[in-house]
């Protein structure tokens, strides 16, 4: 099958011409607010800004991104020092392109806490990512996140009250939880953090969950993972543990349901997972790979461990976004990758790697609608409003939570 795929040479843009492609064959799929691109608009158009932070004064809500970016430009340089713009992956270009440090959540959090010479930390993330540099800064440093309404659905699955409720199932039903480890994803509330720190468990991201998780089985007999199910049941894959001994706990059921768990099941199982997704990574599917790989035979596919079981066990490669990013770039010049992880980062990477064929694996381009919700326009106004001493939109974690969530975290930091 030929595949058409133009030269570095004929694209202007490779990620523009390979969705061009793409589009082709596009198959119908979930829609979300931010389907119509990732370009920045003004503020006020967006389709969801009454959603969003609303008391942004009314001066910012029209401003085109160029004016924008002036305004954010010139506020960085009269803050100078004062401030450590930190930019998650999956953040716009509009905004990455002020960072001083582009990551994941926990190397950004730790990067801000090794700047402790800087007093203020503008997170252009979400809350949990703001929470967690708040937990690690310097006691002096506060942390700001841009837009307050910018969470993440994945951590707004596992609410505290429905985590200790399930807990407790778990102590009544086993007659004690001394042999459950509890393990929380970084994308997770700082008070389930602390849970982890308080009962004996840890923290773990993408690029550690099967060391965590081997730590977490010298400690006790069986792991409560939270809240992504797929993180939990793709890494416990991975060390070799059968499916029907990761069991699923539904947590919309109510309380005294056992999570809808057979008590054989549960009785049998070395993980429980907390019924918890990603709604970015769970779009990626067989059907999508079938494809791609039917119209460019010699593609490459990685994808983030965020995603579905079987969509990881199709895959070429799995990992984290620092995974994705080296894999990309150490790629030999004309390599052709489907990458399945959020737009923003995807679309970076084809613009860093010209000489290589890089796109989404999914057709239907989707930010993360909550990464998204930090618009220039909300960085101009944390940072301008620095400028005149006032700090908007502090994440501050509390003293007795952050001292229970430094131990998970530093559970996890010991195993490096
Ligand atoms: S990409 Fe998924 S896990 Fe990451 S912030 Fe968005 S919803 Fe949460």
């Amino acid at each position: 099958m030929t595949t058409n795929i133009p030269s570095a040479k004929q694209r202007a843009n490779p990620y523009v011409e390979v969705e061009k492609i793409l589009a082709e064959f596009n198959t119908p799929q979930l829609q979300c607010e931010t389907d119509t691109g990732i370009d920045t608009i003004p503020l006020s158009s967006e389709v969801s800004f009454n959603s969003w932070q609303p008391d942004i004064p009314e001066e910012y809500w029209k401003l085109e991104v160029n004016e924008l970016v002036q305004r954010v430009r010139a506020s960085r340089e009269r803050l100078g020092d004062q401030v450590v713009i930190l930019g998650h992956h999956y953040q716009r270009e509009d905004i990455v392109q002020f960072a001083d440090e582009r990551g994941d959540s926990f190397a950004l959090a730790q990067y801000a806490s090794d700047r402790s010479d800087s007093p203020y930390i503008v997170f252009c993330g979400v809350h949990f990512m703001a929470e967690a540099a708040d937990i690690l800064a310097a006691p002096h440093q506060r942390v700001i996140l841009p837009n307050m309404e910018a969470g993440c659905s994945m951590a707004d699955m596992a609410s505290p009250p429905d985590v200790y409720s399930a807990w407790r199932e778990l102590e009544t039903f086993f007659g004690s939880t001394a042999d459950i480890i509890p393990v929380t994803y970084m994308n997770s509330a700082a008070s389930l953090k602390a849970f982890c720190g308080e009962n004996g468990g840890a923290v773990c991201t993408s690029s550690n969950a099967v060391q965590v998780l081997e730590w977490a089985f010298e400690q006790g007999k069986r792991v409560f993972f939270f809240p992504d199910q797929h993180l939990g049941r793709n890494t416990g894959s991975e060390m070799g543990i059968p499916l029907d001994e990761m069991v699923l706990w539904n947590w919309r059921k109510p309380a005294g349901n056992l999570g809808d768990l057979k008590e054989q099941a549960l009785r049998d199982s070395r993980i429980i997972l907390w019924q918890g997704h990603c709604s970015v990574h769970q779009r990626f599917s067989l059907p999508q790979m079938e494809q791609t790989r039917a119209r460019f035979p010699e593609v490459e596919i990685i994808v983030h461990p965020e995603c579905r079981y079987e969509v990881v066990q199709a895959a070429d490669a799995t990992g984290s976004t620092a995974f994705i990013a080296e894999y990309v770039a150490k790629a030999n010049p004309g390599s052709v990758i489907a990458i399945g992880t959020e737009i923003n980062l995807v679309s970076r990477l084809a613009k860093e790697n010209p000489d290589k064929t890089i796109f989404c694996l999914d057709p239907v381009v989707c930010p993360c609608s909550t990464m998204y919700r930090v618009h220039p326009a909300y960085l101009a106004w944390v940072m301008e409003s620095l400028e005149r001493g006032e700090v908007i939109n502090r994440i501050e974690v509390p003293n007795d939570t952050k001292t229970h969530a430094k131990i998970a975290l530093e559970r996890m930091l010991a195993l490096k």
